[in-house]
């Protein structure tokens, strides 16, 4: 019956014109990234319970022996028993999915519970969850310009994907400040009548510098001018503060924050996204934003390993300060081997390697010749000319893998030192 069908729409339908080639179209657009020297390579991974940050890296069919340095999994919290039983129990007590959006069906206890501790974690009213970091940030940044109507928005130059593409979304005009510049913030926001809404959005840390948001200066100025600010803490959650929940708890600075923004997938080792503000912010969200209200809740299971996470790193700080450790150690044996980092406070260390073309041959000899995985940075995630190689050791690395890694390093930087890499404009 279908081939019939298909026999008959084949042949009624005659062409117009001359045959427009989808394919050269995509191709061509592949072969340029190709030419730059970033078309994207993902590396196959399986990972082992219990074993991080060893994996196995699967190439050509093969598994090998990996040690991963480039994991969001920060403390190793994907694999901590208290968590992995959580989920496993609540997959036997309510099953796999949760069975609906939000609103039809989905709305699972576990999920409520989860954002009441949220709530809780930063000081704040209320929280929301949605299935991601990236469409909590891209459906709240959209919505709440839009409900402000009118609103101006204004934005770090080094700010998130998901945040350019929510300020995208919206209809609000934006205003892009130099990085961490107040001078800049400042002298923006003057250009625009008291009344008009405004809104500031920010990072507590950048991912790819590891360097922080001027939290308590980019607060005074909100204030002075009565801006709205949004802080996208995605990095820090977990990682900062007595409680882990972030650098504006650090700083005690929770209450000059209107919106908290963070992730469950990075240093809570699981995944979704979620914000914290206020009631009427955190409803106006819940009733408006299309990319909370359309899609499927996330299952219970994921919920409560996720909230298993955040209470076990709400007690515990034993991961946060060996991480700590190790990202001093790791940057006094590059400072020994005069390896180039880009020095910060935070446990982003980014190695600078300043070529696509070296930067991905040097991942290549740490990975194939020594089994250290760390995936090459290059644009659009950092600018040209600054591609660098992202390290984030963790609580569970050795000082063996660490002093291992700097001599690989140490040769992969020499055997790649007199290549002719052709400048890429
Ligand atoms: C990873 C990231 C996000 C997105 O979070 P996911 O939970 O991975 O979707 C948002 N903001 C920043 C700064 C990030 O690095």
């Amino acid at each position: 019956m279908l081939k019939i069908l298909n026999i008959v729409l084949f042949k009624s339908s005659k062409l117009i014109g001359k045959p427009l080639n989808y394919s050269d179209i995509f191709k061509s657009y592949l072969n340029k990234l190709k030419k730059e020297g970033r078309y994207r390579h993902f590396n196959e991974i399986e990972r082992k319970a219990g074993n991080h940050p060893n994996a196995f890296w699967i190439s050509e069919s093969k598994k090998n022996d990996i040690i991963v340095w480039c994991s969001n999994d920060y403390l190793g919290m994907s694999q901590n028993k208290l968590v992995i039983n959580s989920m496993i129990d609540s997959v036997k007590k309510m099953g796999t999915g949760s069975g609906g959006t939000r609103n039809i069906s989905g709305n699972s206890n576990a999920i409520v519970q989860l954002e009441n501790e949220l709530a809780n974690f930063h000081l704040k009213e209320k929280a929301v969850v949605f299935s991601s970091g990236y469409v909590a940030n891209e459906s709240t940044i959209s919505t709440i310009l839009n409900l402000l109507k009118d609103a101006v928005v204004f934005s770090d130059e080094k700010n998130h994907a998901s945040i350019i593409s929510g300020i995208k979304k919206s209809k609000a005009s934006k205003e892009i400040f130099k990085h961490n510049d107040l001078n800049h913030l400042e002298a923006l926001i003057k250009k625009y009548p008291a009344k008009k809404p405004k809104v500031i959005i920010f990072e507590s840390i950048y991912s790819m510098d590891g360097d922080f948001g001027d939290i308590f200066g980019i607060s005074k100025i909100a204030k002075k001018h009565n801006a709205l600010t949004y802080l996208d803490e995605v990095h820090a959650v977990g990682m900062y503060g007595k409680k882990g929940s972030g650098m504006a708890e650090e700083l005690g600075l929770q209450n000059s924050i209107d919106i908290i923004q963070g992730t469950l997938g990075k240093a809570f080792g699981t995944m979704g996204g979620y914000i914290a503000s206020s009631n009427i912010i955190c409803d106006a969200i819940r009733s408006y934003a299309s990319g909370y209200i359309f899609t499927t809740a996330l299952p219970p299971a994921l919920v409560k390993a996720a909230s298993t996470s955040i209470n076990y790193l709400l007690k515990s700080d034993k991961e946060r300060k060996l991480q700590h450790k190790n990202t001093i150690l790791l940057k006094k044996y590059l400072l020994k081997e005069n390896i180039n980092f880009m020095d910060n406070k935070s446990h982003i260390i980014p190695i600078m390697v300043n070529n696509p073309l070296r930067c991905k041959e040097i991942s290549n000899i740490l990975l194939n010749e020594f089994k250290h995985y760390i995936q090459p940075i290059n644009y659009p995630t950092v600018p040209v000319g600054t591609e660098r190689l992202r390290v984030t050791p963790g609580p569970l690395h050795t000082e063996k893998m660490i002093y291992d890694l700097t001599i690989a390093l140490k040769y992969a930087f020499k055997k790649t030192s007199k290549n002719n890499y052709s400048k890429i404009a």
